[in-house]
């Protein structure tokens, strides 16, 4: 059984509703074990779209690395995800951002997410569940990656942080 740890992210219609769905969908690939609070984010890169809700869930799971990534862009056509340019509005992203400690460079998938340290919007919803974890990579906890992240990382303000009602 592997642990993973996997971030959310919607932008578009009611985002806790679609967050909520997805939470329960991704029940359906192991044992949910852990779950985020919510953080509001100013999306990133393309600036002129609506707002990111953000989390992280803990998930244990017997499908492999590239079985699971498959079943998550499954899950992303099922709740409604329309192809979009990258980094634009999107209903919900599913990204596999730890499994245990594997480290993988595949053409598909990239394990620790390759965007993971410098990602605020998905660092701070990690910290929650997983912040002693140690990151396989950069040899240093998911908590100190938060906390040392620079300030230049910083436009990505979070505004909010709520519990999934
Ligand atoms: P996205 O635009 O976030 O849906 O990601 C597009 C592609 O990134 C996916 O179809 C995957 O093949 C690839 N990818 C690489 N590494 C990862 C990862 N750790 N989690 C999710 N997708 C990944």
């Amino acid at each position: 059984m592997a642990s993973v740890y996997l971030g959310l992210g919607t932008n578009l219609g009611d985002r806790q509703a679609n967050l909520r769905i997805a939470v329960d969908a991704l029940a359906r690939l192991g044992r949910l074990c852990g779950q985020s609070r919510l953080y509001e984010t100013a999306p990133l890169y393309v600036t002129d779209q609506p707002s990111f809700l953000n989390m992280a869930v803990a998930l244990a799971t017997t499908l492999a690395p590239l079985d699971l990534l498959v079943r998550l862009k499954e899950l992303e056509q099922e709740l409604g995800r329309v192809a979009s340019h990258r980094y634009g509005p999107r209903l919900i992203d599913l990204d596999i951002l730890l499994y245990d400690d594997v480290v993988l460079d595949h053409p598909q998938l990239t394990i620790p997410h390759p965007r993971l340290c410098e990602r605020r919007f998905a660092l701070a919803p990690l910290a929650d569940i997983a912040g002693a974890i140690v990151h396989p990579q950069a040899r240093i906890t998911i908590g100190r990656l938060l906390a040392e992240l620079p300030d230049s990382a910083d436009d990505q303000v979070i505004v909010a942080a709520q519990s999934l009602t």
